[in-house]
């Protein structure tokens, strides 16, 4: 008799982003959920991506990516952070920032050691240190604002604390670390042997003039950090899952090693098209925080008709609401009822913290076409009129 064996990630079910995508799809509702534009990458990127598959550039890319993207990628960290990488020993070009972030975790992490998450922490980072063997360490943001409070991260570090990880701007809140935060954690980590995951995904989308705090920027946090980010939130192609990861050799080694088993190389045509596109286009990304700080504000604006309570993100492309003027429903069965009743689905933004959550916030994406916003924020309007859920 053949017995299935224990699930490995027993408390894992299907994604948030999956149930609430196919929840908005048969309600016809507007999809405000998972995070990805409405809109289509550059013209001229699909151009240069279709040119490389029309000039046969349809097999297999280097195991490490396309060298001349790994060259772009460290030009650009050059210029921005003043981060000199080596592009054939430093940058490794991944299918997504998950793929990436997995990886970095399965290089490092043993069993019984320990990995800090600050929480709400996204979701992919825990199956990955349980399928490792490690143990998560949560620390909570601190309310209000989400800030790290590194007194408690200082109190949660231990001599098994393999991992801290750290994603600025942050999914969901929208905070934003700044330079007294890397202080603070170049302070704590500096007789410490536990290295950094920094999920910077969202790096190009920072608001309100600041400039996004980079662990590039700082070398004594480089020489212990893998740094993950995504063309997909860059170039409005979320689908393509092209990322990458910057890590010391050292470290950039063993993360290929499971990178070349995990995935092996990551597709040809789409690494051809954005090495040429971002050698064509090197403002594309500073255009990116105004392009988005306008869709945040357009949807703080419809928010702000509403009994919605919100402060205007600092960065990433989400907008968290509190709706407990509206409803004392818990965030799962609102987000629910919003998208079946009202036509709008967001994400609740307690899966991504493991314990009980006493808040009533849900998470909006804005990189929609002003249209798509326009007509969320006016099926928002009615609520609170028709008395809410109960
Ligand atoms: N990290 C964070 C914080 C994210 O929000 C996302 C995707 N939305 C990812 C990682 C994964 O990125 P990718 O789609 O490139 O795999
Ligand atoms: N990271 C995206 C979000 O936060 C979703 C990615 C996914 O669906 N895996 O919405």
């Amino acid at each position: 008799m053949l017995t299935l064996p224990d699930s490995k990630l027993p408390r894992v079910g299907t994604t948030i982003f999956t149930v609430m995508s196919r929840l908005a799809a048969e309600c016809g509702a507007i999809n405000l959920s998972q995070g990805f534009p409405d809109f289509d990458p550059p013209p001229r990127l699909v151009d240069l991506v279709v040119e490389a598959m029309r000039s046969g550039v349809n097999q297999y890319a280097p195991m490490e990516g396309a060298p001349a993207l790994r060259e772009a990628i460290a030009a650009k960290v050059l210029a921005l952070y003043g981060c000199r990488v080596d592009p054939a020993a430093g940058v490794t070009v991944t299918a997504g920032a998950t793929e990436a972030l997995f990886c970095a975790v399965q290089a490092v992490v043993r069993p019984g050691e320990e990995v800090i998450l600050l929480e709400p922490a996204y979701d992919s980072y825990e199956p990955a240190v349980e399928l490792a063997g490690g143990r998560v360490v949560r620390v909570p943001l601190a309310r209000p604002g989400f800030r790290v409070d590194w007194d408690r991260v200082r109190d949660a570090l231990s001599p098994r604390t393999r991992l801290l990880v750290v994603n600025s701007p942050h999914n969901p809140t929208g905070a934003v670390l700044d330079d007294r935060d890397l202080d603070a954690l170049e302070g704590l980590l500096h007789d410490s042997r536990a290295l950094v995951l920094a999920d910077e995904v969202y790096e190009h989308m920072v608001f309100d003039g600041r400039a996004h705090a980079s662990v590039l920027g700082r070398p004594a946090l480089v020489d212990r950090s893998f740094v993950v980010s995504s063309f997909g939130k860059t170039f409005h192609c979320t689908g393509w899952k092209v990322g990458y990861c910057i890590a010391p050799p050292a470290l950039t080694a063993e993360f290929r090693k499971v990178h070349q088993f995990v995935q092996f190389a990551v597709a040809s045509p789409m690494q051809a098209g954005l090495a040429r596109y971002m050698a064509e286009e090197p403002g594309h990304a500073a255009a990116l925080a105004d392009f988005y700080q306008r869709k945040r504000d357009r949807l703080c604006a419809l928010l702000g008709r509403t009994p919605l309570g919100f402060t205007p993100s600092a960065g990433t492309y989400f907008q968290l609401a509190d709706y407990s003027a509206v409803s004392d429903l818990p965030d799962v069965e609102f987000a629910r009822w919003m998208t079946r009743e009202l036509g709008v689905a967001t994400i609740p933004v307690s899966v991504f913290s493991a314990g009980a959550c006493a808040e009533r916030l849900v998470r909006f994406c804005f990189a929609k076409n002003d249209p798509t916003l326009d007509a969320a924020g006016e099926r928002l309007a009615r609520l609170g009129s028709n008395g809410g859920p109960t």
